[in-house]
């Protein structure tokens, strides 16, 4: 999926916590961990596209507290962080799997 500068802020949030792995973060956020490394290290650059603003909001930091997600059950900042990527991915032209 396409790395956006909230999907970077978030990345770097989740990692300043001190309560995430690096293969945590990947997993729930959905980027590989080669990319989490390199956000971490603030070697991870790009291009930020006008409707990422849209998304930034989505992942403001100041608009907890969290709050019980109705949809996957979590405590979690609301809108649902997990569930909006579970959304991009749903979206998501699907790689064919080995089976
Ligand atoms: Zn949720």
């Amino acid at each position: 999926m396409r790395v956006t500068k909230p999907l970077v802020d978030e990345t770097q949030r989740l990692w300043a916590t001190g309560q995430w792995s690096q293969r945590q973060i990947s997993r729930y956020l959905g980027i590989c961990r080669a990319t989490v490394r390199l956000i971490i290290l603030g070697k991870y650059t790009i291009r930020i596209r006008e409707n990422d603003e849209q998304q930034a909001a989505m992942f403001d930091p100041e608009a907890g507290p969290p709050e019980h997600c109705p949809t996957c059950g979590g405590m979690v900042y609301m809108p649902c962080h997990l569930c909006y990527i579970r959304g991009l991915k749903s979206r998501a032209i699907p790689l064919r799997r080995a089976s």
